[in-house]
C-alpha cells in the first residue's frame, strides 16, 4: 500500500497539497473542519499515510490509531467540549456509510447527538 495515493482527498489535505487549515497535526496525523459540518464541532482525524478502512489497520498501527484518538480527545479539550461530551466516530463500508476511501475519525459535538443513528 502506497503511503500517499494520488486521487485521495484526504491524502492531498492531510500531506499539504490542498492547503486546509489544521485543528491538530503530529508526524502521523492531521485534523482538520469536515466541509460539511452536522455539528458546531465537527472535525476529521486522519492519518498522513493513506489507509482505505479500518478493517485495513494490522498489529503495526496499533501506535497509530492510539494517536488518533488522542488527539480526538485533546481537540475536544481544545475546543471545550470535553464536559458537554462528544461522539468519535468511525465509518466502515457500504452499511457503515463511509463515502471517503481513507480512515478518518469524525469528532462531532457542541449539541446533544441523537442515538441511535440512523
Ligand atoms: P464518511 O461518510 O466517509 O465517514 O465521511 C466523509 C466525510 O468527509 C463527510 O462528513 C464529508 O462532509 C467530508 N468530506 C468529504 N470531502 C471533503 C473535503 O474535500 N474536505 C473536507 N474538509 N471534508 C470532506
Ligand atoms: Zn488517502
Amino acid at each position: 500500500m502506497s503511503d500517499h495515493k494520488n486521487d485521495c482527498i484526504f491524502c492531498k489535505i492531510a500531506n499539504k497539497e490542498i492547503p486546509v487549515p489544521f485543528e491538530y497535526e503530529d508526524s502521523a496525523v492531521a485534523a482538520f473542519n469536515d466541509k460539511n459540518p452536522q455539528a458546531p464541532v465537527h472535525i476529521l482525524i486522519v492519518p498522513k499515510a493513506h489507509m482505505p478502512k479500518i478493517n485495513d489497520a494490522a498489529e503495526k498501527d496499533i501506535r497509530l490509531l492510539g494517536q488518533m484518538l488522542m488527539a480526538a480527545k485533546n481537540i475536544a479539550a481544545k475546543r471545550k467540549i470535553s464536559d458537554s461530551g462528544y461522539r468519535l466516530i468511525i465509518n466502515c463500508g457500504r452499511d457503515g456509510g463511509q463515502l471517503v476511501e481513507h480512515l478518518h475519525i469524525h469528532l462531532l459535538g457542541g449539541r446533544p447527538l441523537g442515538w441511535p443513528p440512523g
